[in-house]
């Protein structure tokens, strides 16, 4: 039997070893660890690959999306749009500012908000639309910027699972106003801890969100805004140069890894995930759908393979969100996914036989 963990680290880090010590030296012998050269020539690599004006390292993703909105005045009695399917981060960015998450329903088979749910739920109160590019495979932008620019609603992007994802040939965290990007260390482009960045073409927006997460400071002692303190350290932005540089070609292996799964598994009683056209996702986690998820997980452990579910509680059933008064039944979509979805290991430098193996296992359950 063999032993596929759900996420392995370890291949990446044998064939990176020798350059991430080296980045680890170089900082360290410079004895310099907050906002100096590793940070800015971090920021400029990864605004000029997302094609984007500006990048601003924040202590992690959760911080990049929060400020952002914040950056764009968006606070209490407001509200934003979110996808009812996504990582609790999403709708705790919009909280911490004040706002209130509003959640639009998800297309069940590519995972992602669908833009015919967000026009209902545009208010008089609503000032954003967050679509998250989920799992990896980008949202439908053209169709949520058109409604953004219809319904003059600013649109900030939830990048932290789509480093590098393409739509119609267009690198995601170019689209809207604002992204905001994770480098926790399991994302397709990780950090050695935590970290994040934001990055948008509005020069007045990079220059308020740089200053929010150094205090609310425009220069030293000098505080302009009640800020937060999350910038993104010199050790990890060195980490992240290193990681950047090799990052298409990692998305890549990602891709072909998929590509195996979506040729070669084949199950009466499970559902693929499903690709739009002219997209090509990066795949941070693939999942499919089961009826019988909770068996098929029991199986594939039992087998010696790690499985996830994303997520198997949704955000409006939440203790944390009980003000928001969702119940069972509210967003039925989120739901079944929530009680169907699950993800199977993917990750850089996974052998052909361990691809198999799950293929496999998989289509024996
Ligand atoms: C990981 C993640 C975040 C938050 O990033 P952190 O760096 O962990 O704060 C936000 N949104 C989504 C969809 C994520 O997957």
């Amino acid at each position: 039997m063999m032993n596929i963990p759900f996420v392995s680290f370890k291949p990446m880090e044998r064939e990176l070893d020798a350059e991430l010590r080296q980045a680890f030296e170089r900082v360290y012998d410079n004895s310099w660890y907050i906002g100096g050269k590793e940070d800015e020539a971090f920021e400029k690599a990864f605004a000029e690959y997302c094609h984007v004006g500006y990048c601003i390292g924040t202590g992690n993703g959760l911080d990049a999306l929060m400020l952002s909105l914040k950056a764009m005045g968006i606070g209490q009695g407001d509200e934003v749009i979110i996808p009812s399917n996504t990582f609790i981060a999403t709708a705790l960015a919009v909280t911490y500012t004040g706002a209130t998450p509003v959640f639009a329903e998800p297309d069940i088979d590519t995972f992602n908000m669908s833009p015919d749910g967000i026009e209902e739920r545009i208010s008089g109160k609503t000032k954003a639309i967050m679509p998250v590019h989920l799992y990896g495979q980008p949202a439908d932008m053209d169709s949520i910027m058109e409604i953004a620019r219809e319904n003059h609603l600013l649109v900030v992007e939830d990048c932290a699972q789509a480093h590098g994802a393409l739509y119609k040939g267009k690198v995601v965290g170019s689209f809207g106003d604002a992204a905001g990007f994770s480098f926790y260390p399991g994302k397709n482009l990780g950090a050695l801890g935590d970290a994040g960045a934001a990055v948008t073409n509005r020069e007045d927006l990079a220059e308020k969100i740089r200053a929010l997460g150094n205090y609310g400071s425009d220069y030293k002692y000098h505080h302009i805004y009640q800020g937060n303190n999350s910038r993104l350290d010199e050790m990890q932005a060195a980490f992240l140069s290193v990681k950047l540089s090799h990052l298409n070609q990692m998305n890549v292996e990602r891709r072909k890894i998929a590509d195996r799964y979506l040729k070669g598994i084949h199950h009466p009683d499970i559902i693929l995930p499903a690709v739009m056209d002219q997209v090509e996702p990066v795949w941070h986690i693939f999942g499919i759908r089961c009826g019988r998820r909770d068996e098929l997980a029991d199986y594939l452990s039992e087998k010696g393979i790690g499985t996830n579910k994303h997520y198997p509680i949704p955000i409006h059933l939440q203790e944390c969100y009980r003000n928001l008064k969702g119940r069972k039944g509210d967003f039925p979509i989120a739901e079944e996914i929530s009680e169907t979805q699950l993800s199977l290991p993917l990750f850089y430098g996974m052998t052909a036989e361990e691809i198999q193996y799950v293929i496999d296992a998989v289509n024996q359950f």
